[in-house]
């Protein structure tokens, strides 16, 4: 059997003559909503070191939760933020997982 950390499925092995392989790993996955856990729009599927080569601008949306929520979420958390800041909504009413992202 091949070594323990070769035994990975999100390595993948090509043999090259001889007994030399080289190892590959698989493909960057898609960025998904925090929220909801929708494929976020406008952020390109790249790995740690390309997407390090594009501008800041290139690598996520430019407004406020940019590659972190997708846009239907972040419009409903705001939304709840100003009804919040408002008096209309009380702390017991948002869900606990929009809590995280209001800073309340
Ligand atoms: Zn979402």
């Amino acid at each position: 059997m091949t070594t323990p950390r070769l035994r990975s499925r999100s390595v993948r092995k090509k043999f090259v003559k001889g007994r030399k392989f080289i190892t590959k790993q698989k493909k960057p996955s898609k960025t998904i909503c925090g929220l909801c856990g929708a494929v976020l729009q406008g952020v390109p599927v790249r790995g740690r070191y390309e997407m390090s080569k594009l501008s800041k601008i290139k690598r996520r949306p430019s407004r406020i939760f940019g590659g972190v929520l997708c846009a239907s979420c972040t419009q409903r958390l705001l939304i709840e933020k100003t009804r919040f800041k408002k008096g209309v909504l009380k702390k017991e009413d948002i869900p606990v997982s929009h809590l995280k992202f209001l800073k309340i």
